[in-house]
């Protein structure tokens, strides 16, 4: 890519978190500035319809990351920022959720800080919190966990390489962005270093979307049972003992209740 170019006015870059899939969940902030941006650069995790709110003659640039293949390489994306910016105009950088968790969005505004383009960062609902409240699954309660951790389950070289001593540790929720793939690994490790194997542990599959699945089992069971389900990314897993209020506490899709019929007499 050539090297960005200078224009009298420079841009402003904003850094926005789409949040984790249902249209709604997006701020008044981010729909706002979607709506205005001249250039929106997205990637594949953002919700759907969220394009539509950008305007018809803006730039939409798509720079989709899957795990194993990265469509645009992120120095590359970076410097696209940079040069979107130097041509003058107003760009919303989306991220699927919030755009500080396990997002790179430090990385990209890095960049922008060293070429000294202005930028914001809008917030968005992360996928834990999408998820575990559409699950119906508290990621903190009183008689089950004080401590909630997030923490990505990514393979390097097929090892999941975490400290699980502190993630096994009982009255706290873990939630692992990233960890369809090393699923087995994670629950073998959490039971090796001290949780017992019938630790509820449950996987939000494509959570607050219409297409929402979630599956409750517990450490020795679940990998086995996501395998089955086919349940593939995104999706994160959830371990602690929170996980057993969602028999009670799931709400959604809402339920429709009929109304009594009347009878007329
Ligand atoms: N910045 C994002 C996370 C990006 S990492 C956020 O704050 O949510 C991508 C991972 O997030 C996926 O591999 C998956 O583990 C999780 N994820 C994102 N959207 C999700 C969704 N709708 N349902 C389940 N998991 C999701």
């Amino acid at each position: 890519m050539s090297q960005p170019q200078h224009s009298s006015r420079t841009g402003t870059v904003y850094l926005v978190g789409s949040g984790p899939g249902a249209l709604d969940l997006l701020t008044l902030r981010a729909a706002r500035l979607i709506g205005e941006a001249d250039a929106v650069v997205y990637d594949h995790l953002i919700a759907e319809g969220v394009l539509d709110l950008v305007r018809a003659d803006a730039q939409k640039i798509y720079v989709g990351k899957e795990s194993s293949k990265h469509t645009v390489p992120q120095e590359e994306l970076n410097l696209l920022l940079v040069r979107l910016a130097r041509e003058g105009k107003n760009v919303v950088r989306l991220k699927g959720g919030d755009p500080f968790i396990f997002g790179r969005g430090g990385e990209e505004i890095e960049t922008l800080f060293e070429f000294g383009i202005p930028f914001e960062v809008v917030p968005g609902v992360t996928a834990a919190a999408g998820c575990a409240a559409y699950a119906g699954i508290p990621l903190t309660h009183r008689d089950h966990a004080q401590v909630v951790v997030f923490v990505t389950g990514h393979l390097r070289d097929g090892t999941v390489n975490l400290d699980w001593p502190a993630l096994a540790r009982p009255n706290q929720t873990v939630v692992f962005y990233m960890g369809i793939g090393g699923i087995g690994e994670i629950c073998r490790q959490m039971i090796a270093h001290g949780l017992p194997a019938t630790q509820p542990a449950a996987v939000v599959q494509n959570g607050t979307s219409n297409r929402q699945q979630v599956l409750v089992a517990d450490l020795d069971t679940l990998a086995g049972r996501v395998k089955e389900a086919g349940i593939s990314s995104p999706a994160l897993i959830i371990v602690g003992k929170v996980v057993s209020l969602q028999k009670k506490l799931a709400w959604f899709p809402p339920k429709v209740f009929l109304a009594e019929p009347v009878c007329h007499d």
